[in-house]
């Protein structure tokens, strides 16, 4: 997969050359750039921003050096990539999401920073880019850098080969809408706490059993939401602890 990153903050993408992203650079299973956007300026003091028309607090990031970035970007792909803008306004970033998004082959970021974006700039990208805007949650960042952190992040582990054990994303939090069971390691007990007994057993059916309602009373207490939403779980699942 290929992924441009444009930002004003280039250092703030440093993580992606970490852990498993760093690994799956460097085995050339993603192929990773971050592009400055003051690069695409003219001026001697590399401007990226300017007042808001109408007024109001902060600045503004200006159209042309965007424009410019993202042309460069798209130079040489055939096909149409898909640019992510972060925003508090956008659509809320969900595991689902990540799933669509390890299906493309190319995904381009704008970094955000003041008070966003010439609005101009998504028509004009909307020609060449599938323009998706994408929110982290409900609350103000400063920037795109941290929601590119941690889109790229739940993306790329996605990707085949990204995590040594695929088993391990089988389970997971949000990849069935509930939320995962308790884990557990040695020693069987650590300040006078006790693993449940259930998992010392051996017996695989009991231990999937005692999981599966976990996950349901974990997510009921958590996240209602989401137990909700999927519709599949019937009301017995949750009382009976058997
Ligand atoms: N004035 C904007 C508003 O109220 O919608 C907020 C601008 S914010 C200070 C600057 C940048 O941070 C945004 O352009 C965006 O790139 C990023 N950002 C802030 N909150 C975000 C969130 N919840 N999800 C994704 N990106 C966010």
């Amino acid at each position: 997969m290929r992924l441009d990153v444009v930002s004003i903050f280039p250092d703030y993408l440093a993580p992606l050359d970490l852990s498993l992203i760093g690994k799956a650079r460097r085995d050339g299973l993603l192929d990773l750039k971050v592009h400055d956007l003051r690069d695409f300026t003219h001026d001697r003091h590399r401007t990226v921003d300017d007042s808001p028309y109408g007024g109001g607090a902060g600045m503004v990031m200006k159209p042309e050096p965007w424009s410019e970035a993202l042309a460069s970007v798209a130079a040489d792909v055939d096909a149409r990539p898909t640019l992510i803008v972060p925003g508090p306004g956008g659509t809320p970033f969900t595991q689902a999401m990540a799933r669509d998004l390890a299906k493309q082959d190319h995904l381009v970021f704008a970094c955000g920073r003041y008070e966003g974006i010439d609005e101009r700039v998504y028509e004009a990208a909307a020609e060449a880019y599938d323009v998706r805007i994408v929110s982290l949650g409900d609350y103000v960042l400063n920037g795109g850098e941290v929601a590119v952190l941690a889109i790229v992040e739940a993306v790329a582990r996605l990707l085949p080969g990204v995590i040594g054990n695929a088993d391990s994303l089988v389970e997971e939090s949000h990849e069935d809408g509930l939320l995962e069971y308790p884990v557990y390691t040695k020693p069987p007990v650590w300040d006078g706490r006790a693993v449940p007994d259930v998992l010392l057993s051996g017996d695989h059916g009991k231990i999937a059993a005692w999981r599966h309602q976990q996950r349901l009373e974990r997510t009921a207490a958590r996240r209602p939401d989401l137990l909700h939403a999927s519709g599949s779980v019937a009301v017995g699942d949750l009382t009976d602890g058997s």
